[in-house]
């Protein structure tokens, strides 16, 4: 996590034809964190991201990410399980890896694994046991199913824990963050060693997801990386693993790779993946304009409703809640964020100081519009507002 980034090369193919493509200057560095105060969420550390693509393998990435910005603290809250949507999602991987894998009896092993919730839910689920790692654990706020069944090391996961051995190793929302993902990549191949039967699952936010639905509030400073299918295909074989899957998963914003242990490694970009890269090099070309059209269109939106003085909220205050309202200058008039975790209740968003409050304060509040950042929680949050007795405008991207 200490290393820079190179600003003249692909972090996952090494690639010297890189390019940048658009900057998001002044960006919160840390666009999750629980701020007390909105003094201290207005002295936020900022960072710049200068979006950089590399057309030989469909890669995107933070050139200008500056790794000693990031610190990783207790009062980080990434926690989006008080979602039915999402805990739903969870659910779903997890039978779908217990069914693939038939875990039982066996040894799953999760990188950076945050308060081990997924894990001893798996383990419980699946009746077999686990091994965490995650330097932000704190034992105390652990609970729930599956505990017994898990261990957590407090520490980021490296070779020198390869006598910690698993049939599954599992590595969710992770290596979007590592300033070089090969290292990490190359580690757990080591620790693998010959144990070619031990089987590899990464989850990844998608950057095909991002670009084609102008979700621009999903580059947040924390990820160094945007993968595409392309880019995640070519980090894996190049460095000794072979690919058995490579999948969209919830409704296509996250990525899932399986994996196993190669006998070599690969630098040929895998068939399959020929259309994908296609793809991904044509919404590069055109992500200037198409990001700059989807900036003026909000900014617009914006002056209008504040010209005709009506009272916007935006629903979840996670890391796209923060860039959305740091992107966008005209959504100053917010004046606050609503989520449905009590953990963020009270507390204020970085760079922009609104507060977050509970669904409920909005049958008060009376907002005329409620901006949704993410789709796929509309029906949810429509059924929340209806059942608050709110009748606003729900305007989604
Ligand atoms: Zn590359």
């Amino acid at each position: 996590m200490t290393a820079s980034i190179s600003c003249t090369s692909c972090p996952v193919c090494g690639s010297a034809t890189v390019k940048p493509i658009f900057d998001f200057p002044d960006l919160p560095v840390h666009s999750t964190v629980l701020w007390p105060s909105r003094e201290e969420a207005m002295k936020t550390v900022r960072g710049d991201m200068r979006l950089t693509f590399c057309p030989e393998c469909g890669h995107l990435y933070n050139s200008a990410f500056d790794p000693h910005l990031i610190e990783y603290t207790t009062n980080y809250e990434n926690s989006l399980h008080y979602s039915g949507v999402f805990q739903g999602y969870v659910e779903e991987l997890a039978s779908s890896l217990i069914a693939r894998y038939a875990l039982r009896g066996k040894k799953v092993l999760e990188i950076g694994c945050g308060q081990g919730d997924f894990l001893a839910y798996l383990c419980e689920r699946a009746d077999c046991t686990g091994t965490g790692f995650d330097p932000s654990y704190i034992a105390s706020s652990a609970s729930g199913a599956g505990r017994d069944r898990i261990t957590v090391v407090q520490d980021f996961y490296s070779e020198r824990y390869a006598d910690r051995q698993a049939d599954l190793i599992i590595c969710r929302q992770v290596l979007e963050h590592i300033a070089e993902p090969r290292t990490l990549l190359e580690e757990v191949r080591r620790s693998i060693g010959p144990r070619n039967e031990t089987a590899v699952f990464f989850e990844v936010p998608s950057v095909l997801y991002h670009i084609r639905a102008s979700d621009l509030w999903a580059f947040v400073y924390e990820h160094v990386s945007f993968f595409s299918p392309s880019s995640l295909a070519v980090l894996f074989t190049s460095m000794g693993y072979e690919v058995h899957g490579l999948r969209d998963l919830f409704a296509t914003q996250f990525l899932g790779i399986e994996a196993a242990p190669a006998a070599g490694t690969h630098t040929q970009l895998p068939a399959d993946q020929k259309t994908h890269l296609q793809e991904i090099r044509l919404l590069a070309e055109a992500f200037s304009a198409s990001a700059e059209q989807t900036l003026d269109a909000w900014e617009e939106r914006f002056r209008a409703w504040s010209s005709s003085g009506r009272r916007v909220v935006v629903w979840g205050g996670g890391a796209r809640c923060t860039n959305f309202l740091n992107m966008v200058g005209g959504s100053k008039m917010v004046e606050c964020v609503v989520d449905i975790n009590p953990r963020k209740h009270g507390s204020f968003i970085a760079g922009t100081g609104q507060r977050i409050v509970a669904p409920e304060f909005l049958a008060q509040y009376e907002p005329s519009v409620v901006v949704l950042l993410n789709p796929i929680y509309e029906p949810e949050i429509r059924a929340s507002l209806s059942g608050l007795g709110v009748s606003a405008d729900v305007v989604g991207v």
